[in-house]
């Protein structure tokens, strides 16, 4: 079936801006080897805007508790959570068990506003502190799965169990596998009469970090610097504020995404979130890592997840989990941008990889010709492109359609054939293509992601071979100028960047995702910001 209109409005309610939409706390893990870092620490994460620390006393060396905690607890100028993490719970703790439950006492004692006891030990330690505490302090009863995420009716089981304790507040961090064990998260979330700490740990995890603001988290953990983490796969506080817009999410908010892997080069969600914030758009933008697109879109099938963008390897797998595909995307055989229909949640597949790299071609061209004519500078020129992938399919069709003589090159050469024969050009090998020299003023496009960081010393084609050609463009936009292009330059063609590819394509999802006009030149300025 192919698409009858191009809409899409999944258009909401406007954001007012600076406004805090959600209540889930932002804490920071304090991990250091003496107080005096830790109150360091500490200063900072107020800084950058944390609600609360966790001090970790396991990472402390030559702890002396009664002293360092008052010093801790009286000076911090955030709220704090105490944690004492044992060794048999992930943490760094092995000494005398007892020691460690007089350590938590003894902050409830000095007045921590939280701490953490581990589920194991739990009932024995509330029963200890029973009518013994101020009645200020809240007690977060926490379980911690380092191997994966069990199923939602043994997670329920958990969090009954953690209830049964007395706690106030139920924490479970598990390790996600797969970006579809977050879901069993959410639900945890979303159904628990008390407040709950949801987490699934690792990089696979990290949408439950972020949408733990839309599910109702209690908090989130975020560090104070890239990697110092306490957990695997926390982000920064500074990516939660600026990045992800944290405060502004809310239950409504919808949520999109850039579905690939690996996604954590993407500058999607840097381009996308700031974009939605300048028009108070309600929406969020996640890099999603993605092993199976028909699983991720099986289980996040709710009407809030609504847009994503589409990069390696999954664009060919999304087409074929489309309900409605669009003419050029079914040509193409691969998507890069999914709408979730709001009147009926079908999943329409567009692909508008090819927009922008011919129009910024063309633009090359028309700019190194003097001319602006009407027609296409591309018509009737022999173009070459490197790679039969989507982008690859993406230029071919572009190519083709603009009249170009089209010729595929490809590792895979059976695919460079059936590309080729779809466009009506001819097919290589990039051995073949080293010595391909049937006239001047060729126009080459790489769509291969051979030059790509981290491997920006590789080039799909020699230095040599280059000089045969007019004009050169390169897909990948990580490096902006990649060896390839530097090349070319040296070789005395004009060259375009993958990231005017990657600007164009951003306009018009931003106008698929929104409703409303993208704000182009923000986009530009984030992409220069951040590239
Ligand atoms: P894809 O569908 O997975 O295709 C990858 C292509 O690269 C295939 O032709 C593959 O050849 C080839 N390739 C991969 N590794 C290679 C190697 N070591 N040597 C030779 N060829 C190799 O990926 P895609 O979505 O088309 O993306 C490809 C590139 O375009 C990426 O760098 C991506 O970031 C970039 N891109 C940029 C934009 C933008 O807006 N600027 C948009 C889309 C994509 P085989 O068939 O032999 O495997």
């Amino acid at each position: 079936m192919t698409l009858s209109s191009v809409p899409l409005a999944t258009s909401d309610i406007q954001i007012p801006e600076g406004a805090r939409r959600n209540s889930t706390l932002i804490c920071v893990p304090i991990m250091a080897d003496s107080v005096d870092q830790m109150l360091g620490q500490i200063r900072k994460a107020k800084e950058v805007g944390g609600d609360l620390v966790e001090i970790r006393l396991d990472y402390l060396k030559n702890f002396s508790p009664r002293q360092d905690l008052q010093f801790l607890v009286k000076q911090s100028p955030l709220p704090t959570l105490v944690t004492y993490r044992p060794t048999w719970e992930g943490g760094q703790y092995d000494g005398d068990e007892g020691k460690r439950l007089d350590g938590l006492r003894l902050a409830i004692e000095l007045g921590a506003d939280y701490i953490d006891v581990e589920l194991q030990v739990a009932p024995e330690f509330i029963n200890s502190i029973r009518g013994k505490t101020s009645g200020n302090v809240k007690i977060i009863v926490s379980s911690h799965n380092y191997q994966n995420t069990p199923s939602a009716e043994e997670l329920g089981n958990l969090v009954a169990r953690i209830q049964a304790t007395g706690a106030d507040i139920v924490k479970i961090a598990t390790t996600a596998l797969d970006i579809t064990d977050c879901a069993r998260i959410f639900q945890v979330l979303a159904h628990s009469q008390v407040p709950t700490i949801g987490i699934a740990m690792a990089e696979r995890g990290l949408i439950s970090r972020i949408l733990s603001a839309k599910f109702g988290s209690y908090l989130t953990f975020g560090s104070l610097e890239a990697g110092v983490v306490s957990a695997p796969g926390q982000p920064t506080v500074k990516d939660l504020l600026d990045l992800y817009n944290f405060r502004q999410i809310g239950p409504d908010t919808k949520v999109h995404g850039v579905i690939g892997k690996p996604i954590g080069h993407s500058k999607s969600p840097h381009l996308y979130n700031s974009a939605f914030k300048s028009v108070g758009f309600n929406g969020i933008y996640l890099p999603l890592l993605v092993d199976s697109v028909k699983n991720f879109l099986t289980t996040y099938s709710s009407p809030d997840f609504v847009g994503y963008s589409y990069t390696i390897p999954h664009k060919e797998d999304g087409l074929r989990c489309c309900d409605e595909i669009d003419p050029i995307a079914q040509a193409i055989g691969a998507i890069s941008c999914m709408i979730r229909r709001p009147a009926d949640g079908k999943l329409m597949g567009y692909n508008v990889d090819y927009l922008g790299a011919i129009a910024a071609i063309e633009e090359g061209l028309r700019a190194s010709n003097g001319t602006t004519s009407v027609g296409s500078p591309l018509a009737g020129k022999l173009f070459v492109v490197i790679g039969a992938g989507g982008a690859g399919k993406a230029l071919a069709y572009g190519g083709k359609e603009k009249g170009a003589r089209v010729v595929v090159a490809n590792r895979t050469f059976e695919k460079a054939k059936e590309l080729a024969s779809k466009v009506g050009g001819e097919a290589m090998t990039l051995a073949e293509l080293e010595n391909f020299h049937p006239e001047d003023g060729m126009i080459l496009a790489n769509t291969t992601s051979v030059g790509m960081k981290p491997n920006i010393d590789n080039t799909p084609l020699s230095k040599k071979a280059l000089s045969r050609y007019s004009l050169v463009f390169d897909a990948i936009y990580t490096p902006k100028l990649t060896r390839l292009l530097r090349e070319a330059q040296e070789s005395g063609a004009i060259i375009v960047y993958g990231t005017e590819m990657f600007i164009n394509q951003a306009f018009v999802q931003f106008e698929r995702f929104t409703g409303l006009p993208a704000p182009k030149e923000l986009i530009r300025e984030v992409l220069v910001r951040n590239t």
